[in-house]
């Protein structure tokens, strides 16, 4: 064949393709539309705060893990603002080439000083500290035994080790002790776990884990993405809470959520953090945060250690709403923190929900199957300490009128 042929039928092959995935992404675009699964994105401008402005129309913001309302907090962007004047914006490279700045240093050592660690060390994002510690530390013939309801980025760290992954049924620890008595004490072993369950809103028993990895001789990680400023006295997460700071051998969390900010951490040991600088992939293989992003953190995990009145705050708006929709007749599942779940099941109910209540000026998405199970679509209400009681009187005023609409309550 020449070269004249084979670059028409090379042509007719790659018409012959697009055309054919074009089709084909459609299909599968029809089918999660007739599922109400079908994700889109809204546009949202202005700053983060209580209100958003979402496709040009204002409304109430109940759907954030801005927590404490430093996303938009004027101190960080102050921070941020000194530091782009002091060291520019990019970081130019991965932090093992010439991006490590002094920023990012800052910031370690302050998060290391407020979790009473060792060591801490940085990640671009929650995502790629889950896989890049999971992965770097554990590998076939490892165990890991995980909550089934765990964080996304925590199954795939998982699956990126390869070890052995065990998982057990939500905060079950009949069956994690169980699990753990019949596997090979010769391996590595692991427990990991959210602290707050992100879509659920309810707890680890990270005290009876602790008890169950020390009778077992099993290490344990957590994953404080939904607790750093919030569980605690101080703040310092769930660890805080249950009075377990030394007994967990890796601390991870994000300074997306709480924080206000971008980018995540993993403290412990100075030996665990000199081990992820030299095999964590996700951190090697990345160019480090922008400075600012980091200046901003630092300026944010201070106010979390200061200002306890804003998590007083949160918890005062938190305690108040649950009660009001549990005697509203929601069911808020075994939620305990300002992560409200409001159970409808299905889809499409949670996305009707959610538009209706948009059109009453209020913000909160429909949370559906892959990320809950088949049949537990919800939304997903989170709290603020920046809402005031009017906003909180006023979403108990549209909810109740729209769960009696669509007879879920
Ligand atoms: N862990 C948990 C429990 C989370 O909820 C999230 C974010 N939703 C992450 C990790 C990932 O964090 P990031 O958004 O910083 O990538």
């Amino acid at each position: 064949m020449g070269w004249a042929c084979r670059e028409k039928e090379s042509k007719c092959r790659k018409t012959f393709v697009l055309s054919y995935m074009k089709k084909y992404f459609k299909k599968e675009l029809e089918v999660l539309e007739k599922k109400g699964l079908r994700r889109a994105l809204r546009q949202q401008e202005g700053t983060q705060g209580r209100k958003i402005t979402v496709n040009g129309k204002e409304v109430l913001n109940f759907c954030s893990n801005n927590y404490l309302g430093l996303a938009g907090d004027e101190r960080l962007c102050e921070a941020a603002k000194k530091s782009l004047e002091l060291e520019g914006f990019g970081s130019g490279a991965s932090r093992l080439i010439c991006g490590n700045m002094e920023s990012h240093q800052k910031l370690e050592k302050a998060i290391a000083e407020f979790k009473g660690t060792e060591s801490c060390l940085l990640f671009s994002s929650g995502y790629m500290a889950n896989g890049g510690i999971i992965s770097s530390l554990f590998d076939r013939g490892d165990i890991i035994f995980s909550d089934k309801l765990n964080h996304a980025s925590i199954v795939d760290g998982i699956l990126l080790s390869r070890a052995d992954f065990k998982r057990y049924p939500h905060r079950d620890m009949k069956v994690l002790e169980k699990m753990l008595k019949g596997s090979d004490k010769c391996k590595k072993r692991i427990i990991i776990t959210d602290s707050v369950f992100s879509m659920d809103g309810d707890i680890a028993p990270l005290d009876k884990i602790v008890a169950l990895a020390q009778k077992y001789y099993c290490l344990v990680m957590v994953d404080e993405a939904h607790a750093l400023g919030i569980m605690g006295k101080s703040g310092k997460g769930l660890v805080e809470h249950f009075g377990v700071e030394d007994k967990i051998d890796i601390q991870m969390g994000t300074l997306s959520k709480a924080a206000g900010s971008f980018g995540a951490y993993c403290c412990g040991s100075k030996e665990l953090v000199e081990l992820l600088k030299n095999k964590a992939r996700s951190f090697i293989y990345t160019t480090g945060l922008p400075p600012s992003v980091a200046a901003a953190s630092q300026k944010a995990i201070g106010i979390i250690k200061e200002d306890e009145g804003l998590r007083k705050q949160l918890w005062k708006n938190t305690v108040y709403l649950h009660e009001a929709l549990r005697n509203s007749g929601f069911d808020t599942m075994n939620s305990e923190t300002p992560i409200i779940p409001i159970l409808v099941k299905d889809s499409n109910v949670a996305v009707e929900f959610s538009k209706r209540l948009f059109d009453e000026g209020i913000f909160i998405s429909a949370i559906r199957p892959p990320t809950v199970p088949h049949n537990m679509a919800r939304l997903r209400l989170t709290v603020m300490a920046t809402h005031n009681q009017d906003d909180l009187d006023f979403l108990l005023k549209k909810m109740q009128k729209i769960g009696k609409e669509l007879c879920l309550i």
